[in-house]
């Protein structure tokens, strides 16, 4: 039996930012990460777009407004530190036509609330900027959006976690929770030994729900994944200078086809966002569950059936995604001089750990927080959680010093 006082399920970026935080402010107290994985960052921290986005989205009384600023300052200074590139290339946000100029407007009155820098420009400066670019009249330039490689920033936080004496098990997955032994402490059964902690942080992503139903937490919350794909570009480094994203739909959590720019200047379009059928729904029938396949067709069933938040012209816009044709049409709106032979190769496909509340049947649109004096749980880290795992870390580790301090 392993004794640890602060156990962390989950080594993807916020598993270990709130690693290097229990550290930093409990220097002297044992902190472990187990990760079911062989390496850190399998999941949504690996398989991202690595954007640092600026936090104009959002809106200002929510977390993702509150961190996004701050998140992308932060690991710019770690890039730095750590000696990861950085493509600060920056992000034209354009109009397809006049429909989405009150769009634009509320982005940029988002980002004067949210304390943002953006610039509105015409078409012509938009063009001036990225001479492929197409706008009605007028965009959007977000100078500070970049991009960074979230593989190679995993790698190097990894090395950062065990060099401040993180005790990190790999391939070893948490799988329940036994009664109390008595004490403050929690008994837990894992694939390796049993482990007593002194307290549990649940960062685990697409199994955040089920760690913390385990616990009495997140009774109404349940995953329903959406999958995300990137089409690439053959066209060589450069074919576009900066990230373009259309006017997103800020009803839902996705931001729209838009063209990422990879660290290394490369291009890619997507995502998808559609959804899957189990929570690992990566490719073919890797990590397949039956019974969670038959729980999340139940659920998506009923989504389809009831038409919630326009499910069905959701799921039916996102499958048709799967058309590269498609998908290359919906670029063409972005920008000219599209030639479709030049996009053949899907990218790695990434699954956002997004929460269904099952009491309002809406999906979650914040991140969010459960806990008590035993155990705390970060539920719903989709994007931008990337750019904001640095500051949400710290905030996290606040509230878990509060609900520890309750006891
Ligand atoms: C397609 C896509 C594109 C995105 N693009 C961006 C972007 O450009 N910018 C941005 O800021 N954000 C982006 N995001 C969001 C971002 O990737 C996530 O917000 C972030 O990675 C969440 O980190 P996490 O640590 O919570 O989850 P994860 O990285 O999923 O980590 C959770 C970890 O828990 C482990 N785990 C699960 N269950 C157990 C268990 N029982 N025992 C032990 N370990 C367990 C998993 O193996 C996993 O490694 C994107 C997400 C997706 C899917």
């Amino acid at each position: 039996m392993k004794h640890t006082d602060f156990l962390i399920v989950g080594g993807g970026v916020i598993g270990l930012c709130l690693a290097l935080e229990a550290k930093l402010r409990y220097p002297d107290q044992r902190v472990t990460v187990l990760e079911k994985e062989p390496y850190c960052g399998a999941h949504a921290s690996g398989r991202n777009s690595g954007v640092l986005h600026a936090g104009f989205y959002y809106a200002a009384d929510s977390l993702k407004a509150r961190f996004t600023r701050d998140g992308n300052r932060a690991w710019r200074d770690y890039c730095q530190e750590h000696r990861l590139k950085v493509n600060a290339c920056g992000k034209l946000v354009v109009a397809q036509d006049e429909n989405d100029w009150a769009g634009l407007d509320e982005l940029l009155r988002r980002a004067q609330i949210n304390g943002i820098e953006m610039q509105v420009i015409s078409a012509d400066e938009a063009r001036a900027i990225e001479p492929r670019v197409k706008t009605c009249q007028r965009a959007l330039f977000s100078p500070s959006t970049a991009v960074v490689d979230p593989k190679r920033v995993m790698r190097s936080l990894t090395e950062q976690v065990e060099r401040q004496g993180v005790d990190l098990h790999l391939g070893t997955a948490y799988l329940s929770r036994l009664a109390q032994d008595g004490s403050s402490s929690t008994v837990l059964t894992t694939t390796g030994e049993r482990i007593v902690c002194g307290y549990l942080i649940n960062a685990a992503g697409l199994q955040a729900d089920r760690v913390a139903h385990d616990f009495g937490f997140a009774k109404n919350l349940v995953i329903l994944p959406f999958k995300g794909l990137y089409l690439y570009s053959s066209e060589p480094v450069g074919a576009l200078r900066l990230h373009v994203y259309p006017v997103p739909n800020l009803n839902n959590p996705f931001l729209g086809v838009h063209y990422t720019v990879t660290v290394d200047g490369h291009v890619k379009v997507g995502p998808t966002a559609i959804p899957a059928f189990w929570r690992e729904h990566y490719q073919g029938w890797q990590g397949f569950n039956l019974g969670e396949s038959i729980d999340i067709l139940w659920r998506e069933a009923g989504l389809w059936w009831r038409n919630e938040f326009d499910f069905r012209r959701l799921a039916w816009q996102e499958l048709n995604k799967y058309r590269k044709g498609h998908m290359v049409a919906l670029a063409e709106r972005l920008v000219s001089h599209v030639d479709r032979s030049h996009y053949h190769r899907w990218g790695v496909p990434g699954v956002r750990a997004q929460l269904l509340n099952v009491s309002t049947r809406k999906l979650e649109m914040d991140f969010r927080y459960e806990g008590d004096r035993q155990s705390f749980h970060v539920l719903n880290a989709v994007s931008p959680g990337f750019t904001c795992a640095i500051p949400f870390s710290r905030f996290l580790f606040d509230q878990i010093d509060t609900f520890k301090q309750q006891g």
